[in-house]
């Protein structure tokens, strides 16, 4: 990446600047910002990752579509907040282990010395007659030597166990960060990251394992117009309220996620289509039977509905597809009134 507090030397980033621009002409990239500096960097180097990306793109010809080039900012410059905080934790987890690797070198060290000082003491017992003012001196030295040992023992037992504090620190801010990181803000569910990241591997645990996958696709109901009636704060604790009501429905194997907006996914492994169902009415049934009440005024606020689409995924097809069912799903349950599940199975030609 283009590291702007070092700038190049400006005919270097000229270059640069222009053997990246030309790159981009020749692989039909759009010369935005984004881009830019994804090539920019690629054509000084600095980032190996991103070398070997961009060389294994170059070399399998599948080319620069937006969707890739989104994905290699995504991953190689898109600056959050989240990835400078584990950056400095990386960084400080980094220092805390280079220090301990010093310290233990300082211990061989010490200890090294103190095995010279037994084995010239031992080397001169073994003399046929030592002299007592040698052995003295030896004992001295000796004892000289280990009274350093165990300090340098001390001192290195508190410093690993500092060094070993510190770095619990760190994983557990570490943790946090991950779970940040995985976790829509409002509803404290996974996020749409999350789900992707969890889809796929679900999918393909599924794929290998021959056991079933169902997938729900959640809307909540006019909601643009409870919005417009009762305010956006209340709307957002409405989608807390609905966050909730998936986790406690929902079992520890499930994942159920903010898709975006106010659209919810659960993903259900181990779980057939008529299953899927019957989890997606009960969370249907729980959200519609909580009464919402405004905490300020007291009042009584409209039912929440909800409408879902179930699909299962059959082995061989796209998660896209899998995805793309369910939604149809979804729309035909809106369609058909809202406040309802409709699957696959209600679609023209099983929806496959
Ligand atoms: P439908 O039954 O067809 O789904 O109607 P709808 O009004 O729910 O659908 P539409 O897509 O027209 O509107 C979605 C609304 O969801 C609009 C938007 O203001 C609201 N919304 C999306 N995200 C949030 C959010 O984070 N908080 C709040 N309060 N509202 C949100
Ligand atoms: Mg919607
Ligand atoms: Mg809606």
């Amino acid at each position: 990446m283009a590291d702007y507090r070092n700038p190049d030397p400006i005919d270097i980033a000229l270059h640069c600047a222009r053997a990246a621009l030309g790159m981009m002409e020749r692989h039909r990239v759009p010369p935005h910002p984004e881009n830019f500096s994804i090539w920019y960097a690629y054509v000084s180097g600095r980032n190996p990752d991103l070398t070997q990306a961009i060389d294994e793109i170059l070399r399998t010809g599948t080319g620069f579509s937006a969707e890739i080039n989104d994905t290699l900012y995504e991953r190689f410059a898109a600056f959050t907040p989240e990835k400078a905080e584990l950056r400095e934790v990386g960084q400080r987890v980094e220092d805390a282990v280079g220090r301990m690797l010093e310290y233990l070198s300082h211990a061989s060290q010490g200890t090294t010395k103190y095995g010279i000082a037994l084995e010239t003491f031992s080397g001169c017992l073994n003399t046929d007659a030592p002299a007592p003012s040698e052995i003295n001196g030896a004992i001295a030295a000796v004892l000289t030597e280990t009274r350093t040992m165990a300090d340098l023992n001390r001192q290195l037992e508190r410093r690993l166990a500092s060094s070993g504090r510190e770095i619990r620190q760190l994983r557990d801010a570490l943790d946090s960060l991950q779970r940040e990181a995985s976790t829509d803000a409002l509803t404290q569910i996974a996020n749409r990251k999350t789900f992707d990241a969890v889809l796929s591997l679900a999918v393909r645990e599924a794929e290998s394992s021959r056991r079933p996958l169902s997938l729900l696709m959640i809307d909540v109901d006019h909601f643009k117009s409870f919005n417009d009636t009762y305010g956006h704060p209340l709307g957002d604790q409405i989608l807390k309220l609905i966050g909730r009501s998936l986790i406690e429905t929902i079992q520890a194997k499930d994942t159920a996620a903010r898709y975006g907006g106010e659209e919810f996914a659960v993903i259900l492994p181990e779980t057939e289509l008529d299953t899927a169902i019957s989890i997606a009415n009960d969370i249907r049934l729980r959200v519609a039977g909580r009464r919402v009440t405004n905490r300020r005024t007291g009042e009584t606020l409209g039912q929440v509905t909800l409408s879902a689409g179930a699909a299962q995924f059959s082995p061989g097809e796209s998660i896209t597809s899998l995805v793309h069912r369910a939604d149809e799903a979804l729309y035909l349950a809106k369609r058909e009134g809202r406040n309802r599940v409709m699957s696959q199975r209600d679609l023209p030609q099983d929806g496959i």
